[in-house]
């Protein structure tokens, strides 16, 4: 086996260099299919290995048009962000450490760099600084790790011990919340909570989450202890709820308040935006993400916790081989994982480079973009604004220009108009079903986004709007 390193690190950063300098011409969605791309990779467990260098030439090759240019400017489906220059380079160096922050011991580094992040996130998005708080996956796993407090302490009151006794026989609870993102759906199942604990509240007119219709939902099984999940920022459009009044409800019936504020919370970050996020702070715990807005490298979300005994019953982990502190922060006592990588490195880096300024004007120059594009496509014929921009994002719809054209015809029309634009390269966006209709979701969350990379954007658009003929199949 060859254990040199430094070539296939250098000549990784001779690739890496050659892919950030080419972004901006990258075609931005893939144009290499998944079968060809599995044709392209052995099918077969090989025998003999390779060395290193020639791996990392090999699989420079082998996903070649295989890759989304969700680091560059252009990408808007889903809600992605770039990699910052300084996350990107402290997440190289964390590979190179290879750091595993669970227990002090392992890292001391590791160990305290988290600390100093959960400080400053909790400073920085104007939580309680005495909250507790941990570095997970993504969004997905600070759902889990703030409802698994939730359900701690819930059920506590109840004098059920459920990280003694399980759930089998212990008093129910419920999860109500008006829209909710999947990842919460999937953490109460996780939790064994199950999809039947989640209570869907109507929505009222304005599609607002009404404290009223809060209220009802919470007084129709009073004695049935309730997580009240809020949104800082939904999905499709980036739509806040109204935290203090829906807080004072749910104080009222002793719930316990998670928000999802996956980008949406770093809205509180930016002082022209903030006041989308008032009363959020009283909330019990909140979840977020740093791969998304903050743009740090994938792997990387965080969960907070009022009540700081709830989270560490929840999570914590004993074993006398780990020799734990027992007086500093053990990662491993407030997260979901045991051996990790140390992903406060690059969150470090991030928060570093930007300061407070930084990160208010990363924010919003997203929303600024994200507004012009969707104020600039608005004003083309055959573009309905569906959903007006909301911080980072927004909807639209392509109608099919045809008289007598019906919704199917418009779903059909959208989604040809949303592939026309992906094939151009230039632009990608991604769709959803928005009240049984076809839309495209606009998402800026990349701080690579420039003026000219919306007006590209906006002319694949206009490109698109009138080349795509009307009648295209689905
Ligand atoms: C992306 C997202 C999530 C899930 O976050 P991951 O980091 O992908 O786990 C949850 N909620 C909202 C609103 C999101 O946008």
């Amino acid at each position: 086996m060859n254990h040199h390193t430094i070539p296939a690190l250098e000549l990784a950063f001779r690739h890496a260099r050659l892919y950030l300098e080419g972004l901006d011409e990258q075609a931005v969605d893939a144009t290499v299919s998944v079968d060809s791309l599995r044709a392209r990779f052995l099918e077969v467990m090989p025998e003999d290995g390779l060395g290193a260098e020639s791996v990392v030439e090999e699989l420079v090759r082998n996903v070649g048009g295989g890759l989304t240019a969700s680091a560059g400017g252009r990408c808007f489906g889903w809600v992605l962000g770039s990699s910052l220059p300084a996350a990107l380079a402290a997440d190289w160096l964390t590979s190179t450490w290879d750091q595993a922050p669970g227990v002090q011991a392992v890292s001391p580094a590791g160990s305290v760099v988290e600390e100093v992040c959960g400080r400053w996130l909790l400073s920085l998005l104007g939580l309680p600084a005495s909250a507790s708080f941990a570095l997970v996956t993504g969004c997905q796993m600070a759902h889990v790790t703030a409802l698994a407090a939730a359900r701690n302490a819930l059920l506590r009151r109840q004098g059920w011990d459920v990280e003694e006794q399980g759930l089998v026989g212990a008093p129910p609870m419920r999860v109500v919340s008006g829209r909710r993102h999947g990842t919460v759906e999937r953490a109460v199942r996780l939790l064994g909570l199950g999809r039947a604990c989640l209570v869907d509240i109507p929505l009222s007119a304005d599609e607002e989450l009404s404290p009223e219709h809060l209220d009802a939902a919470l007084a129709r099984s009073r004695d049935v202890p309730a997580v009240v999940l809020l949104q800082a920022g939904d999905v499709n459009t980036g739509h806040f709820d109204d935290f203090g009044p829906l807080i004072d409800v749910a104080r009222h019936y002793d719930a316990w308040v998670h928000v999802d504020g996956a980008f949406g919370l770093w809205a509180a970050a930016s002082p022209t935006q903030r006041h989308l996020t008032v009363g959020v702070d009283r909330a019990d715990s909140w979840a977020t993400d740093g791969h998304k807005w903050l743009n740090v490298p994938y792997d990387c979300g965080y969960a907070f916790v009022r009540d700081s005994s709830a989270h560490f019953r929840a999570l914590s982990h004993r074993a006398a081989y780990l020799e734990q502190s027992g007086t500093g922060r053990d990662a491993v006592d407030w997260g979901p994982e045991h051996s990790r990588r140390a992903r406060g490195f690059s969150t470090y880096a991030a928060l570093r480079a930007l300061g407070r300024t930084g990160i208010a004007e990363l924010v919003d120059t997203c929303c600024r973009h994200s507004r012009n594009f969707l104020e600039g496509a608005a004003r083309l014929p055959g573009v309905e604004l569906v959903s007006a921009p909301c911080i980072n994002q927004g909807l639209l719809r392509f109608p099919d220009p045809r008289p007598g054209a019906t919704e199917a015809h418009h779903d059909a029309h959208t989604a040809a108009v949303i592939r026309a634009v992906n094939a151009s390269g230039e632009a990608l966006f991604t769709s959803t079903d928005w009240y049984g209709r076809r839309c495209m979701r606009v998402s800026v969350s990349s701080f690579r986004t420039t003026d000219g990379d919306i007006a590209r954007a906006l002319e694949a658009l206009t490109k698109a709007v009138t080349e795509t003929p009307s009648g295209t199949e689905a």
